[in-house]
């Protein structure tokens, strides 16, 4: 059963982010993901654990923007899976139903029949798709907690946010709220909505700093 009958998304506002990675901790328990044995991660980004996995669908990572050697900005960034409106990892994959764009907005997988070739993450423009470490590894992400818009809750990754930093809603509404507040803080805001000015995706980001600045994006 579909309870979103038009097209939904997220809104990701690091001005708003604290850090502490409820949206993360989230995003395991609803997903049953298992914890990883990790070390601090002292390099770009500072997160932990240092990358997506097969047990890890979101990260938040720590930036600082450094400008004649100062320390110009700072803030969190919320790495996931954007949910492309026409997604290059469907495109890629030879098998039919593994990945699917869904009208509402997830682009969603049955791993069932997933070869592990792995052309999605080849395709992919941020470098998302992760896998299994079994024999036969299959794919793993984001998918925008299909199985509870399914029921009509938002993800939980947003249920979990304590500071409104990342919202769901329709995409339509979500750029209205975007644009509004661009409009409203322009001092606050650097003057762009990813996933609308770029890539046209499901996964809206509004940032304090270009995001373009942080070394590796959007691979990384
Ligand atoms: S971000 Fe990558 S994995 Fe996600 S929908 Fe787009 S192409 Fe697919
Ligand atoms: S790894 Fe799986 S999901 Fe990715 S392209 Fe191959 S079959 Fe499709």
């Amino acid at each position: 059963m579909e309870n979103f009958s038009e097209p939904m998304g997220l809104l990701i506002d690091n001005t708003k982010c604290i850090g502490c990675r409820a949206c993360q901790t989230a995003c395991k328990q609803w997903n049953n993901l298992p914890a990883e044995k990790t070390t601090f991660f002292g390099g770009e980004g500072y997160q932990n654990p240092k990358d997506l996995s097969g047990s890890t669908y979101t990260l938040i990572k720590f930036h600082e923007i450094i400008e004649n050697n100062k320390i110009k900005d700072w803030g969190f960034w919320k790495k996931q899976c954007r949910h492309c409106i026409d997604p290059a990892c469907v495109a890629a994959c030879p098998v039919p139903g593994v990945l699917e764009k869904k009208t509402y907005g997830p682009v969603a997988w049955d791993d069932t029949k997933c070869l592990g070739c792995p052309l999605c993450k080849e395709a992919c423009p941020f470098n998302i798709p992760r896998f299994t470490t079994d024999i036969n590894p299959k794919i793993r992400k984001c998918n925008m907690c299909n199985d509870r818009l399914e029921e009509g809750l938002e993800p939980a990754c947003v249920k979990a946010c304590p500071t409104g930093a990342t919202i769901f809603g329709k995409r339509e509404e979500l750029l209205k709220i975007a644009e509004k507040r661009l409009q409203e803080e322009p001092d606050k805001y650097f003057k762009y909505i990813y996933g609308k000015d770029d890539l046209d995706t499901s996964v809206l980001y509004i940032s304090c700093f270009d995001l373009e600045k942080i070394k590796g994006y959007p691979k990384d």
